[in-house]
């Protein structure tokens, strides 16, 4: 073997697809029953929209962005997240001249280099909405309605909520200011990350993962303590909205997410149908976004959902209903003649929307009823040099062995009706 997969990039194989295609068909039905249309943004952009839109000081931005230069000296990035992408579209199109509200769904591949594990790909996907233009706290509640909403249609039955207001960027200033005195007398206990983000960001050290922070933090201010009376009155508001439409959520002050863009309004979607709290689903309101990228302060929020996660989450749920299923019928075909004759069958058969597949590796009558078999097959024509002068076809049943002749003709119907009384 000579050439592998660049380290932490994996192939998405055929036995996984369905999986897939069971996510992707639930994000696109489900979308536009809450009105959001779909857009696609492309997978690169200029380095300035990211290093911008998510902050420089951010994880992302500062270690493990793709980032190169192209053939014309510009600076490109794969893009780690669509939000970014999804508000450079915005206003460069003027969408803010045309929609008053704009309610956008994406799916697609992100780059982020990280340390490769198990769920974790150094291109992994996302699903996500945008809704860009209001500020009313029932988009907010709507959001989260829909980020749960979307993962018990996929027949999770643990879907929790974790909510948290982290306030505008003045309840910030004073809460940051708040939280770096508290923790400079601990700066010893804090892991080396962490000292360093108590000059740059000291908010990232709330979703720091080293245990030692944790303990740390435990104890601190909580961001809530310090909203002004709009950002608390919009809190207030969105939980009223989720007890309106019976969604249970848990407080967590030290929710911040790990991104800069975030205002008031920040939440994580998880399922426990495992046991453990996987969150599967991050989001939150996005206010100050489209202002930072040059345009009219205008409200936004959103949420995004990893796909790598879900598929594991769904597949080991052993969830049968989405493993990939098998050929409807095979068709054995016995010499050169019967093969072209098998040709034309087949083809009817796929016509009339039915999984066949006929014989290319030149094997005996018994290998192409053990590939029948192999492929999942509940049916086998035989066509034989014998049925085919006589105008027929053997029928076999796979699981029963069951054989019938019927005329040639009547194959497809045939076949139809004993695939209808089987399923
Ligand atoms: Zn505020
Ligand atoms: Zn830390």
């Amino acid at each position: 073997m000579k050439y592998y997969a660049p380290k932490g990039l994996y192939d998405i194989k055929p036995e996984d697809i369905p999986y897939w295609h069971a996510v992707e068909r639930e994000v696109r039905s489900t979308m536009p029953l809450y009105g959001y249309e779909e857009i696609r943004t492309p997978i690169m952009e200029k380095t300035e929209v990211f290093a911008r839109g998510v902050g420089e000081d951010t994880d992302v931005v500062s270690k493990e962005m793709y980032t190169f230069e192209d053939k014309g000296g510009r600076s490109m990035t794969l893009r780690p997240e669509n939000t970014a992408s999804a508000v450079r579209a915005y206003l460069e199109h003027k969408f803010y001249g045309k929609e008053e509200l704009s309610k956008w769904y994406y799916l697609g591949p992100m780059f982020r280099y990280e340390a490769p594990q198990k769920g974790r790909s150094r291109q992994f996907h996302q699903y996500g909405a945008e809704a860009i233009g209001s500020d009313d706290p029932a988009l907010d509640a709507e959001m989260i309605g829909l980020a749960a909403d979307l993962l018990k249609s996929l027949g999770l039955e643990d879907v929790g909520l974790t909510l948290n207001s982290i306030g505008c960027p003045e309840d910030r200033v004073k809460y940051v200011d708040k939280l770096v005195e508290y923790l400079k007398p601990e700066k010893d206990r804090l892991c080396d990350n962490c000292r360093a983000r108590l000059d740059t960001n000291p908010l990232r050290i709330l979703d720091c993962k080293e245990d030692s922070c944790q303990e740390v933090v435990e104890d601190g201010p909580e961001i809530t303590e310090y909203l002004c009376s709009e950002c608390q009155d919009h809190f207030d508001d969105v939980r009223g909205y989720l007890k309106q439409l019976d969604l249970e959520y848990d407080l967590d002050p030290k929710l911040v997410r790990g991104l800069d863009y975030y205002t008031k309004t920040v939440f994580e979607v998880f399922s426990s149908d495992l046991g453990a709290q996987d969150a599967l689903v991050g989001g939150g309101r996005y206010d100050g976004l489209v202002e930072l990228f040059g345009g009219d302060p205008t409200p936004a929020v959103g949420f995004a959902g990893g796909i790598e996660r879900l598929v594991l989450l769904l597949e080991e749920l052993e969830r049968t209903d989405m493993e990939r299923s098998g050929l409807d019928v095979y068709l054995a075909t016995l010499d050169e003649e019967t093969k072209k004759t098998g040709l034309e069958l087949v083809q009817e058969l796929r016509e009339a929307g039915l999984k066949a597949e006929i014989d290319y590796l030149d094997k005996s009558l018994q290998g192409q009823l053990g590939y029948a078999d192999r492929y999942g097959a509940e049916i086998t024509g035989i066509l034989g040099p014998r049925e085919l002068s006589d105008n027929e076809i053997t029928l076999r049943d796979m699981e029963t062995g069951d054989q019938a002749t019927v005329p040639l003709n009547e194959f497809r119907s045939e076949v139809k009706n004993h695939l209808d009384s089987s399923r």
